[in-house]
């Protein structure tokens, strides 16, 4: 019999809704759609350090406003459920438990320190391989289930083969393999009992029947321990996908990274993009049409898709590419489409009722609304008029490029993203640095605004939100970049 092609995103929710998992989920989406499968949504929230509540909420968002919609998920339920790892637990132990009562996998009692000890030493000797030394892989399982009883703490590991070759195959790249001394023996369950992704990642894909494991390039490196896992249960195996990686255009075309692209979905919903032409851009960075065709629609690229029209070479992100292809789609709009589009997001009441206290005092007739308050609806700003004010004299364009980037990073990790938040960052950088405050509040002024006078600042950056507010920050450290020293 064969089975129901299944497909899967699993982000984890660690931040904002990244252009990347929507890429890879639209693969998935359209791959399950096209042969007549389902598509998954599953929360991959293992690492509880790094997890963030608000985090999968945005994600299942920004994906709905993709329009790439899931059959089965935390939300919506569905007979393989629960969809997120972290009501799983159960699962995974007893998972682990079979494998070790078939010699697949062993428990590891080697504490932190002794393993620290140990890459010291490997690290003196020049060794070349630097993984676990595997001390408990031969503990004898009665000794070692006794160990465990008197409640000695331990991890679970998984039995790489020690020599030879690893290899499996890729549907878009052929077979790839790779030495098995570079392999370590994966820990499994961590010493708190929780799995790793390894483990969870290919159990739930195999009891939620994941016929295709379409992801990112960057998981090629895992994906022996995978198969070692799947033979060692004994399971199926998924065909094995891995897509290219967006990159930056920059010259090196390095991963894509914040620091060079925005890489919050809520950004470019932000920023006047369609869901429309997010999607068709995503797909083109992996996919062809065919007869050169750039502009088609979700459900015209399902009619069309297979594997064979991806292609591997890197995908370069490029806004100036992306907002071409919204400019096609906006001028297919009726007028009155698009006055809805620009009623929704920033012509409405809720919107410019947030605005009109911020310049309320300082207008004199109406129409002043208009003139003081255009940086609340720009994407980017122009810096070419009063950019230079971003450099106080005292300061080197590198001391205070290094200032915005730090405000970026910082603002990327703020969990309530309002003016408080915003003082306390700022005022903070300035007095860690020794600087006076005008030395930071004035270039942040320009940075955010491009003008030397505008309404309270902290208050107009929470307004303005944060996509666009570490945007512009950001966008500052580039253009400090190239100023003169003073
Ligand atoms: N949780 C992993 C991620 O965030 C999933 C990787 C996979 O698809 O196997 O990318």
């Amino acid at each position: 019999m064969t089975r129901e092609i299944k497909t899967r995103i699993a982000p984890s929710p660690t931040g904002d809704p990244h252009v990347g998992t929507a890429y890879i989920a639209l693969f998935n989406y359209v791959f399950a759609k096209k042969n007549g499968g389902k598509f998954l949504l599953r929360i991959e929230d293992t690492d509880q350090t790094r997890c963030r509540a608000d985090s999968e909420k945005a994600i299942m968002e920004s994906l709905r406003w993709l329009g790439l919609e899931w059959d089965e998920g935390p939300d919506c339920g569905g007979a393989a459920g629960p969809y997120r790892q972290s009501e799983r637990q159960e699962i995974y132990l007893e998972h682990a438990n079979i494998l070790i009562e078939r010699n697949e996998a062993y428990r590891c009692f080697c504490t932190p320190e002794i393993l620290a000890k140990d890459r010291e030493q490997q690290q003196k000797d020049g060794n070349r391989r630097f993984g676990y030394n595997r001390r408990c892989r031969n503990i004898e399982p009665e000794v070692s289930a006794k160990r465990a009883a008197s409640g000695e703490p331990f991890t679970v590991r998984l039995k790489m083969p020690i020599d030879g070759t690893s290899v499996f195959r890729d549907e878009l790249r052929g077979d790839i393999s790779r030495p098995n001394e570079e392999l370590d023996d994966q820990v499994l369950i961590k010493s708190d009992g929780f799995p790793t992704y390894h483990l969870a990642n290919v159990v739930d894909d195999h009891l939620m029947g994941i016929t295709h494991v379409i992801r990112a390039e960057e998981w090629i490196p895992s994906t022996p321990k995978h198969v070692r896992l799947y033979d060692a249960f004994g399971w199926e195996m998924p065909v094995w996908v891995h897509m290219p990686l967006l990159r930056n255009a920059d010259k090196n075309k390095s991963k894509i990274s914040k620091r060079k692209n925005p890489v919050s979905l809520q950004y470019y919903k932000e920023i006047g993009i369609f869901p429309e032409t997010l999607v068709n851009f995503l797909a083109l960075m992996g996919f062809s049409f065919g007869n050169d065709v750039e502009k088609f629609s979700l459900n015209e690229m399902t009619e069309v898709f297979s594997f064979e029209k991806i292609s591997l070479g890197g995908p370069v992100f490029d806004l100036e590419k992306l907002t071409w292809l919204n400019g096609l789609y906006l001028r297919e709009k009726s007028q009155n489409q698009l006055l809805d589009d620009v009623m929704s997001l920033y012509l409405n009441k809720e919107y410019l009722s947030k605005i009109l206290p911020l310049v309320h005092e300082r207008m004199k007739t109406i129409t002043d609304f208009v003139d003081l308050t255009t940086f609340f609806f720009n994407a980017d700003l122009d810096y070419s008029l009063e950019g230079r004010l971003m450099l106080p004299k005292t300061r080197t364009p590198k001391e205070m490029s290094a200032l915005f980037e730090e405000a970026a990073e910082k603002i990327d990790v703020l969990v309530d993203y309002n003016h408080e938040e915003l003082d306390r960052i700022f005022r903070g950088m300035a007095e860690e640095r020794g600087w006076k405050i005008k030395e930071v509040f004035m270039p942040v002024r320009i940075a955010c605004f491009a003008r030397k006078a505008s309404p309270p600042l902290f208050e107009s950056m929470e307004v303005t939100g944060k996509e666009r507010i570490r945007r512009r920050l950001r966008k500052a450290a580039e253009f400090i970049k190239t100023l003169p020293v003073q």
